[in-house]
């Protein structure tokens, strides 16, 4: 099972949360057949939305969107308070590499907008958004914490797709300088960061998310909350027949018309509903 961990520095006021969810990337891999660059891709705004997520309060939602004119389009991350997870990706088939073979997330995203939408629940939702800007998604959630938050923060987020194209490490974390942090410290930590090793290394090399932290502070971590990270999606027929409601009379009708029961695939795993010709037509 992937697992999240989330705590302070010991003498510090930074707080820091770790994941290794390979398993979850893994799995949203699967689910949407990304080829290695969107799996990169994928699996960084994934786990961005996880690590979010750790920092919901109980019964809170959030979507992290990233809206590129690369190649891949558009990707979805929703978790919830309890750090489940599901994803969307629009174009799944894509793969360029640099010429060093590495996988070229920033070109495959392209320019463009991120957004951070939470459900705080009782109605109330926040929206922030910022412009992409690298594309490598770990320095644009930064940038986000930064302008969106007023939170200064490091965040990195890394996915190793092995030689076969599955998912072999995936992983990330995040440290916010909390109030009182002395400027000292937080040169220290960009220093530090600087000459890190890439998390995706660390995982392969067997650190879960506790020796992740320590390694990406150099201090010692107090452990505040533990959770267990998976692939959720908790779409059911109503909220299916919702999603069409919303299209409009006209969506509604053309769908109507194509035969007495239609199949409609959840986007986020590929689980499908029928609907029969009645209940569409009962929507309008
Ligand atoms: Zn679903």
């Amino acid at each position: 099972m992937d697992l999240l961990l989330k705590g302070m520095a010991k003498e510090e006021p930074l707080l820091v949360v770790a994941v290794v969810d390979t398993e979850t990337v893994e799995k949203a891999r699967a689910f949407h057949d990304t080829y290695p660059t969107a799996s990169a891709a994928f699996g960084r705004v994934i786990t961005g939305a996880i690590l979010i997520a750790s920092t919901l309060k109980e019964g809170q939602r959030v979507m992290v969107q990233v809206m590129g004119d690369g190649p891949i389009g558009e990707i979805v991350a929703e978790a919830d308070w309890l750090c489940r997870v599901r994803g969307y990706i629009k174009r799944p088939h894509i793969h360029l590499e640099l010429e060093d073979g590495k996988l070229d997330v920033g070109r495959a995203i392209g320019k463009g907008i991120l957004n951070v939408i939470k459900d705080l629940g009782l109605r109330e939702s926040y929206h922030g958004s910022v412009p992409l800007q690298t594309g490598e998604i770990g320095d644009d959630l930064a940038y986000y914490f930064f302008v969106s938050e007023q939170t200064p923060a490091a965040v990195s987020v890394g996915v190793y797709v092995d030689i076969d194209n599955s998912v072999k490490a995936s992983g990330g974390f995040m440290i916010h300088a909390l109030p009182g942090v002395k400027d000292e410290t937080i040169k220290y930590i960009e220093e530090r960061l600087k000459s890190i090793r890439p998390v995706t290394s660390m995982i392969l090399e067997g650190l879960g998310p506790k020796e992740i932290m320590e390694e990406a502070i150099g201090l010692p971590v107090e452990i505040l909350e533990k959770k267990d990270v998976y692939y959720y999606c908790p779409c059911n027929k109503e909220r299916v027949l919702d999603a069409i409601a919303a299209l409009g009379e006209r969506e509604i009708r053309d769908l109507a018309s194509k035969g007495e029961k239609i199949d409609v695939q959840c986007w986020f795993c590929n689980r499908k509903y029928l609907v029969s010709k009645r209940e569409l037509l009962s929507l309008l």
